[in-house]
């Protein structure tokens, strides 16, 4: 399949564009495939089905099962059941199914080309989505609707327009192909480059360039730390057209129940990273003098630090006390709400301090 739709692309489009010019109409069905199938993949297949980060209304599912057929990236139920183990067992290179530490190659193409033990097929993670009917049915008929959705729909509508071939080859052929690689870039360049703000346990990382070419899972070292959040791109200016998505489905009564991190525990992440960095960077000069200074400073301030964790924990096991004894609505007004958003700009004006911290220790 990828060999076939490549050499199209490379061939026949260019040969086509020559002699032919495809139509303007051709262009739109082009960039609307390219959207609906790419969201289908990050809100459907991805952030709805394999992570469960939100409920989806009916019409809403039906869009998501169809162009995430067209997408030709296989069922959802295999899809999200894979990578529920990537999830699992990231970095692993015998039971990660795209592991990165067995090559960029492998991670973003290779792991399909060949029968690998680590991609074999096992549902027991994935009876949550074997139960639904909906996916179960995509999945039983996955073959017919891949094909319906690939040549029949672009032919149909293409004869409607006079365009059949320019749309089957533009919103067909261009369109696999680059959107095939777009997702594929989750896998390999999205554990490769960029920073690691939440995390360093795995190698996935956050990347605001992969970002805008993923529909917003280039952020993806939040997203192995937070993998059930429905943002990938946590804060507002981040690039993440799905979390945009799904927020505006979520305002025309088509989505629901969207999950988020609690502040606080994002704000814990990224100082423990902080706190991380800045002992490496100590660590290397002899603690006399400025650093000396330093050093005192920054056990001062993971102190600190482990207060604010656990006041913050204590206070939570407080709210769920009140929420047992069903005085939630209490609690929504309470002090006790008040005292934990203290503490989390006690962590917010703490990663400040870090930061300055982390530059006098240069
Ligand atoms: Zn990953
Ligand atoms: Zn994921």
């Amino acid at each position: 399949m990828f060999t076939l739709t490549t050499a199209v692309v490379l061939t026949v489009l260019p040969w086509y564009a020559l002699n032919f010019a495809f139509s303007g109409a051709a262009w739109v069905w082009f960039a609307f495939c390219m959207v609906a199938t790419g969201l289908s993949i990050t809100g459907g297949y991805h952030r709805l089905w394999a992570h469960r980060a939100y409920q989806a209304r009916l019409p809403l599912r039906l869009f998501y099962l169809l162009f995430g057929a067209m997408a030709l990236q296989n069922s959802v139920l295999v899809w999200a059941s894979m990578h529920r183990v990537h999830h699992r067992y990231v970095d692993d290179p015998e039971r990660d199914p795209y592991s990165i530490r067995r090559g960029f190659w492998f991670a973003h193409l290779g792991w399909m080309l060949r029968d690998y033990p680590s991609a074999r097929l096992d549902f027991s993670n994935a009876r949550d989505l074997q139960d639904d009917p909906l996916v179960a049915f995509q999945h039983r008929h996955y073959l017919g609707l891949a094909l319906g959705m690939n040549l029949g729909l672009p032919l149909l509508v293409g004869t409607l327009f006079g365009d059949p071939f320019g749309f089957l080859l533009l919103g067909g052929f261009l369109r696999l192909v680059i959107n095939h690689h777009l997702t594929f870039f989750i896998n390999s360049l999205a554990h490769t480059w960029g920073r690691r703000p939440y995390t360093a346990d795995n190698t996935a990382r956050d990347n605001d360039l992969v970002a805008l070419f993923t529909y917003g899972e280039g952020y993806h070292n939040f997203h192995h730390q937070f993998q059930w959040d429905y943002r990938n791109g946590v804060r507002w200016w981040q690039i993440d057209p799905t979390k945009w998505w799904i927020a505006a489905c979520a305002a025309l009564g088509l989505a629901h129940g969207l999950k988020r991190v609690p502040e606080f525990k994002i704000q814990r992440a990224m100082l423990q990273r902080q706190f991380e960095r800045a002992r490496e960077r100590l660590r290397a000069c002899a603690p006399t003098g400025r650093f000396a200074v330093l050093h005192r400073l920054l056990e001062q301030e993971l102190e600190a630090f482990s207060a604010t964790v656990n006041e913050w924990t204590r206070l939570q096991g407080e709210r769920f006390e009140a929420a047992r004894r069903s005085l939630a609505g209490h609690w929504s007004h309470s002090e006790l709400r008040r005292r934990l958003q203290t503490l989390e700009r006690a962590l917010h004006d703490q990663r400040r301090r870090l930061r300055l911290l982390h530059l006098q220790a240069a």
